[in-house]
């Protein structure tokens, strides 16, 4: 077999565009590693087929690709607009309303029935991405009555940020408990949470999916102000982190957005939790054969923050070209790669080893020793690959922050456990029955991913049987 030729990992999103096995196929062959399924659109019937699409095609291709469900949480949106657009103009008046009506010049649809109680006078509500902004002047049972600031175009479904209200709202809805448990029915491997606010959201998901015996991988999304105060804390709950640069430029001042992923990302880095950037990366795809410049510069420059991940939206679910889009990705990848100076791996390690916030022991536990310890041997000696059997994929994760050049070929018994891997760079998992060394080479010999005399370093936690978790290493030749 031949491992891909970019670490970086791909997520696109499944929809219209590219909900059909052959797209599907010629995405995974194209370098997709994670479908996303984002749960705001479709039906539940079209998930389910989308699943077991990408998890038959997967398995004849044999090549792993982890499915991530996207729960929608509390996006509002504007319901129903008369002809499917209306144009609102500077210093009107237009209402906002939770009665069931078609949308027009006057009165707009929300299909939210508390958007009433969360605004207040004075509130900047912004509609369609950030590009109409309306202040409330009054709010009238159901009706708010808005002045618009900024006027636009507005198509029928589009989003709703109102950044400044208290969100007493909860960020996981009635809906989305659903939404988890289809995706336990379903053996999808992830989640995503949108509009975290704090630590409790997440942990909310992840008692839910435990009480029904369920595994899944909780991505929170930050998108929101709360969520960025918060983000220590969010981090330490989640098993990965979303750059949702969509919403967080909506509801934070937009020119903030860039230095604010270089700190996310690298706290998500020292902290060994896979980081997904997203929204955008390649958004003239969806129209065009090719990307702009600036896209083409945004996907590397991510890519040299530290991004385990990079994500296509609109891209893939409702593009023209979804394989161009994921291919393009993996060529940015395959040539920025190549250019990440050696320091990197320094760099990461300055940072404290265990913990990412203030508080915390700032010494390394044995598994951030051992993964350090990796590091310094990659530095000292040709090897071929990291070969790393693990139980919960954390061992992968810990070696997969400092971005070494080899790969890491991750073994686990639990399908889902490898999968899971799929959102973290330059790791490569297969699902084993069983992780000992004498499988794990016969397995890559088969593979011809190795021949004798290359040098591998294998990481194990001895002694056998006990659940020690990894601490040794050991380096020799096949
Ligand atoms: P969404 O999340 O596409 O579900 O809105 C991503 C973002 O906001 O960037
Ligand atoms: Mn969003």
């Amino acid at each position: 077999m031949r491992l891909p030729s970019h670490k970086t990992k791909i997520v696109a999103t499944i929809g219209p565009a590219s909900m059909n096995r052959k797209t599907i196929e010629a995405m995974i062959k194209a370098g997709l590693s994670v479908a996303r399924i984002n749960f705001a659109h479709g039906d539940l019937e079209q998930h389910a087929k989308t699943v077991e699409m990408v998890r038959e095609i997967s398995e004849r291709l044999n090549r792993p690709v982890a499915i991530l469900g996207d729960l929608p949480g509390v996006k509002i949106r504007v319901g129903e607009i008369q002809n499917g657009s209306v144009t609102l103009r500077r210093w009107q008046t237009v209402v906002l309303t939770t009665r069931d009506v078609v949308g027009n010049e006057a009165e707009i649809p929300v299909e939210f029935k508390d958007f009433p109680r969360m605004v207040s006078k004075g509130d900047v509500i912004y509609l369609s991405d950030g590009f109409i902004a309306l202040r409330v002047e009054e709010i009238r049972g159901q009706d708010v009555v808005c002045k618009v600031l900024v006027g636009g175009t507005l198509f029928s479904h589009k989003g709703i940020n109102v950044p400044k209200a208290r969100m007493a709202i909860d960020a996981v809805t009635d809906r989305d408990l659903e939404f988890i448990k289809f995706a336990i029915e379903n053996g999808i491997d992830a989640v995503g949470i949108s509009f975290v606010g704090s630590a409790y959201d997440v942990l909310k998901v992840r008692r839910f999916v435990e009480e029904r015996k369920g595994s899944l991988f909780i991505i929170a999304k930050i998108e929101r102000p709360d969520a960025v105060k918060n983000f220590d804390d969010i981090l330490c709950a989640a098993d990965g982190i979303m750059i949702a640069r969509g919403d967080l430029g909506v509801e934070m001042p937009i020119e903030k957005l860039p230095v604010l992923q270089k700190k996310l990302i690298h706290k998500a880095n020292v902290a060994g939790k896979p980081v997904i950037t997203a929204t955008q990366m390649l958004e003239s795809m969806t129209e065009e054969k090719l990307p702009t410049r600036a896209e083409v510069t945004d996907v590397a420059n991510a890519i040299l923050d530290g991004t385990d991940a990079v994500m296509l939206s609109e891209e893939t679910a409702v593009g023209k070209y979804p394989v161009d889009a994921v291919r393009m990705m993996a060529r940015i990848a395959k040539t920025t790669e190549a250019y990440r100076d050696s320091q990197w791996s320094a760099r990461i390690i300055e940072w404290k080893m265990t913990r990412w916030s203030e508080r915390g022991p700032k010494k390394g536990t044995i598994k951030d020793t051992i993964a350090r310890s990796i590091i310094e041997a990659l530095t000292s000696m040709d090897i071929r690959y990291i070969l790393t059997p693990t139980r919960t994929g954390e061992t992968a994760r810990l070696i997969s922050r400092f971005k070494p050049k080899q790969w890491i070929l991750a073994f686990a018994t639990d399908e889902h456990v490898a999968r899971n891997l799929m959102f973290s760079y330059g790791v490569y998992p297969f699902v084993v029955s069983e992780t000992s060394e004498e499988e794990i080479l016969r397995l890559i010999r088969g593979l011809g991913l190795v021949k004798d005399n290359d040098p591998v370093l294998l990481t194990k936690g001895t002694p056998i049987g006990k659940t020690a978790g990894t601490n040794t290493i050991r380096i020799f030749t096949v």
